[in-house]
């Protein structure tokens, strides 16, 4: 079957799933040439196969509020390929979560965990609960409920989740605990675990730490240095705070975050630490950065952030926050790199803008895989029953995966005609390990 009819099925077959087209319309156009150069993966229906998830899980999540309410939500668990390895991915819990947005996430997924070079299949979850304004007993109460239908499902063998939108720490502490108890098992089936109870260290940075290592290699190619350059970080999240932290810490000035109510500028450079205070101790909105830095300014609405001039730009929020008239905005105003913790941040249209402008363009897939690299290295650690030390998991994270998966989506690039298309390369770099695995395991 040709690509386009593939992708017409896909449309077909799961209607009303805008993300999920969007993701896999993108690496279909990517593969393509490599499907010319394999007809035996064309005869094998490789694609056809990689783009129906191997099993798809949803289910009802009952708990009981503050008030004594009865809530109902829903939970997903999409497992979409596991050629290479136990399905591995985030959970996300967010009002906009449907399955649409499980199975955009999942496809991604697929090819971020190829390009780590680590044994990990794709896969991700998540429910439409949303953990803003509840108190820590409501977040626990849910997190109880949901893994007690979740547990079915996943094992250090077979699904390993993490965080995502959400998520952090918190979280999965009370899903850890929950499967423990269930399942009268100490083992790593999370990952994202707090240090004292089998987490890796650096797990915390890695998204925003790895994403940084990448953006470095993009400078290093382009004779450009992070050190005096403004960037623009948007969410303020774990992605974007470790992210901005790294930027400092290499002489960058950080003057914009936001979240999804607004955005603070700081002329002088953002303070991290008021930052870590509110979003990550107090739970408060970002607004409330203006009581330390009177300075800094707070502007409602969070798509504005791209008005911000910088010359690094780093969407770390969410999907499709950068659009055509965004990214247009951008170059007018002087970007020579983005580079993409969020996934999927830049909608198709922009992507094109940045390209046709010379701008150095990390895609998600290979930029952000620092985070699900250093939860592999997790899995790794608990199955040893041991622990590493920062400064090792760092340099691995750096030279190791990130500095890797540059090289690799650049080779590929190159290799298919459309050197520096780093989109193109990094889906063709994470098909073809896992298309070769599919077409040695046969029709399963
Ligand atoms: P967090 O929940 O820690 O932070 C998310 C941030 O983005 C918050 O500031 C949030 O604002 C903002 N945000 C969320 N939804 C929207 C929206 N619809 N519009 C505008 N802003 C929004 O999540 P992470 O930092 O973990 O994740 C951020 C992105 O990075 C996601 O795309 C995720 O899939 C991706 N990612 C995360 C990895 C990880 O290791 N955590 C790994 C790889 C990718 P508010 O506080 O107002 O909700």
């Amino acid at each position: 079957m040709s690509v386009k009819k593939i992708l017409e099925d896909v449309i077909k077959r799961n209607p009303n799933e805008p993300e999920f087209h969007q993701a896999v319309e993108e690496v279909l156009e990517s593969i393509a040439p490599v499907l010319e150069k394999h007809p035996e993966y064309k005869e094998a229906g490789i694609v056809e196969r990689l783009v129906e998830p191997e099993r798809q899980i949803l289910f009802r999540v009952p708990w009981m509020d503050d008030s004594g309410k009865v809530q109902i939500n829903r939970g997903f668990r999409v497992e979409f390929n596991s050629a290479i390895g136990p399905y591995k991915g985030g959970l996300r819990f967010h009002p906009s979560v449907y399955i649409g947005i499980i199975k955009f996430l999942g496809f991604e997924q697929i090819f971020k965990n190829s390009l780590t070079g680590l044994m990990m299949g794709g896969g991700k979850g998540g429910s439409d609960f949303d953990p803003k304004g509840k108190s820590d007993n409501e977040v626990m109460k849910f997190c109880q409920s949901f893994m007690t239908e979740l547990q079915r499902h996943i094992g250090p063998d077979t699904d390993v989740p993490a965080g995502d939108i959400g998520v952090g720490g918190r979280e999965i502490g009370f899903m850890f605990g929950q499967y423990k108890r269930l399942r009268n098992e100490f083992t790593g089936v999370l990952t994202g675990k707090g240090l004292d109870w089998g987490g890796s260290l650096t797990r915390t940075e890695a998204t925003g730490y790895g994403l940084i290592y990448f953006l470095l290699q993009m400078l290093k190619d382009m004779g450009k240095e992070i050190k005096g350059a403004t960037v623009v970080s948007s969410g303020s999240g774990n992605v974007s705070i470790y992210a901005a932290q790294k930027c400092q810490q290499l002489g960058a000035k950080v003057v914009a975050m936001s979240d999804s109510n607004g955005y603070i500028y700081d002329a002088e450079g953002i303070d991290l630490k008021a930052v870590k205070q509110l979003k990550e101790v107090e739970r408060k909105r970002l607004k409330d950065y203006l009581k330390s830095r009177p300075k800094a300014q707070y502007v409602e609405g969070c798509s504005g952030i791209w008005n911000v001039k910088c010359d690094i730009a780093l969407p770390n929020a969410t999907q499709n926050e950068i659009n055509k008239k965004a990214a247009e905005t951008l170059v007018e105003n002087g970007v020579w790199a983005v580079a993409e913790g969020a996934n999927m941040p830049s909608t198709p249209d922009a992507i094109k803008v940045f390209l046709k402008n010379k701008v150095a363009f990390g895609p998600a897939k290979a930029a952000n895989a620092g985070g699900v690299a250093v939860s592999g290295l997790e899995m790794a650690q608990n199955s040893q029953r041991l622990s590493w030390l920062f400064e090792e998991v760092d340099e691995y994270l750096d030279k190791n995966i990130m500095q890797h998966i540059y090289r690799e989506a650049k080779k590929a690039a190159e290799e298919y005609g459309q050197p520096g298309n780093l989109v193109v390369g990094a889906n063709i770099a994470g098909f073809e390990k896992v298309a070769r695995a599919m077409y040695a395991q046969g029709l399963v």
